[in-house]
């Protein structure tokens, strides 16, 4: 069992590894910037240290300053959160050559999914379904790219082997734009990512988002908790999250469960994971694999009854996996909101003091989230500000509670998107189910064209 952890991150993520620490006694140390010192969680943790100035740069990425915290306050491990250091296998390797437990995989395991050429040949050799592709990366040979756009079938995307965050993906319709779309996604991610590698997959026109959450001890033990539909998006970010997914039934459910826990195993994965997917046609398209806690896993933790960041601490405790797959059992409906500091309209953030913050409450309502009357929110970081979250016995029901929690939360001082939230779950699409990635940024484009012809 661990001692003492390391909080390596901010906000309601880091709070949210606090109480999970302090729900099994381990001791806690908040690591924070200079402007974060009056974060709810720095008070809360039994140590504190200021790692640097509040740029991300210089302290929540600042590796040596971090490592050093954990050696002057004799730490046992170090939880990275998501975002920031998370996925960096750098990172995970210092932590560990320092002596410390790094909660997650190993570095080599992080290094493999951040190359994204690697993950997919990695996870069709462990019989993963994944979007029909290049499989390698592209060459300057433009007659081979040409063949192969030609197999798949247009339209394809010219995607970053070490892309993220949305960025570094371009879409090619016909044969006369793939060149020029290689050579400017390959330029892009020279100067993004540091590497030009790309590589090309069918451009699927209509998916959803569909995910499967994993736990694995790299013991010889792995275990799905189902999936998440986290199709409600802008610009690539996720807005609103839910599980289960909308119509994917019992047995798509296992079949696609199975395929990642025989992968997780295959490549010695061990912590929580996420396999992402995009799900067209009945068919699910392997496209990502995140090695850490994602935003959206409260979703999971009430549908499930399982505390995934305890489970991520007991694993990298050393304790072997204590659920067996048997005992997952899908209860009901989750949905999630991302609370968001923001123009709703314009999405321009909108940092600054919050004035007066009454969280809602209720049965089945969850609210993962730091800020306080008087807390200000500075202008270093995400927008995102913590997550509402509802659980009831089915969809609808969900709906209701989602819509009456976003009636019943005040944040005064800050834009915040809670309107937009409000929007969507009132909308008649979301509330069928089942919608594309494409859907919110097309209802809000609607939504512009109507009010600017309105003025
Ligand atoms: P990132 O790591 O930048 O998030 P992903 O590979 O997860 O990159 O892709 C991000 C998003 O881009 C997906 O959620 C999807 O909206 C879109 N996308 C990626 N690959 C495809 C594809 N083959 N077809 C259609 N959309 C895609």
């Amino acid at each position: 069992m661990l001692d003492k952890v390391l909080i390596a991150n901010r906000g309601e993520i880091a709070l949210r590894v606090l109480r999970a620490c302090h729900t099994l006694g381990i001791r806690t140390v908040a690591v924070h910037s200079t402007v974060d010192r009056n974060l709810k969680h720095v008070g809360m943790a039994d140590e504190a240290i200021c790692i640097g100035p509040p740029p991300s740069a210089q302290s929540y990425l600042n590796i040596p300053a971090i490592i050093a915290a954990a050696e002057v306050t004799d730490a046992s491990a170090i939880h990275p959160g998501y975002g920031f250091l998370s996925e960096n296998a750098d990172f995970a390797e210092a932590v560990e050559q320092s002596g410390f437990v790094f909660v997650g995989p190993t570095p080599d395991v992080i290094r493999l999914m951040g190359d994204k050429v690697e993950a997919i040949k990695a996870m069709k050799a462990a019989g993963v379904p994944c979007v029909p592709g290049s499989g390698s990366p592209l060459d300057d040979d433009i007659e081979r790219s040409l063949r192969i756009a030609r197999e798949i079938g247009y339209p394809v995307i010219i995607k970053a082997a070490g892309g993220g965050g949305g960025r570094g993906m371009r879409v090619v319709h016909t044969e006369a734009h793939l060149g020029n779309a290689i050579a400017t996604t390959r330029a892009e991610a020279r100067a993004a990512f540091g590497n030009d590698q790309v590589y090309m997959e069918k451009f699927l026109e209509n998916p959803r988002h569909v995910e499967v959450q994993v736990l694995a001890d790299g013991r010889g033990n792995a275990i799905h908790l189902g999936e998440r539909d986290c199709s409600m998006q802008r610009r690539h970010q996720k807005v609103v999250e839910e599980a289960p997914a909308p119509g994917i039934t019992p047995e798509q459910r296992a079949a696609i469960g199975k395929v990642c826990v025989d992968a997780c195993l295959r490549i010695g994965y061990r912590g929580a994971g996420t396999f992402e997917f995009l799900y067209e046609d009945g068919r699910f398209y392997f496209i990502e694999m995140n090695t850490r806690i994602q935003v959206e896993h409260p979703v999971t933790e009430l549908i499930t009854g399982v505390d995934l960041v305890r489970e991520q601490l007991l694993i990298a405790g050393g304790e072997p996996l204590s659920i067996r797959q048997q005992d997952i059992q899908i209860r009901g409906h989750a949905i999630e909101c991302r609370v968001n500091a923001e123009d709703p309209d314009t999405f321009m953030p909108s940092p600054g003091t919050v004035k007066r913050f009454e969280a809602p409450g209720g049965p089945g309502v969850r609210i993962d989230t730091h800020p306080y009357d008087g807390y200000r929110i500075p202008p270093n970081y995400d927008s995102m500000i913590g997550k509402l979250i509802v659980h009831a016995h089915d969809r609808p029901t969900a709906i209701a509670r989602m819509r009456l929690a976003l009636n019943e939360m005040v944040i005064d001082g800050v834009k915040t998107n809670l309107p937009l939230q409000q929007r969507i779950l009132a909308d008649g699409g979301f509330q069928q189910g089942g919608r594309n990635i494409h859907y919110l940024e097309k209802r809000i484009a609607e939504r512009k064209i109507e009010r600017d012809a309105s003025v």
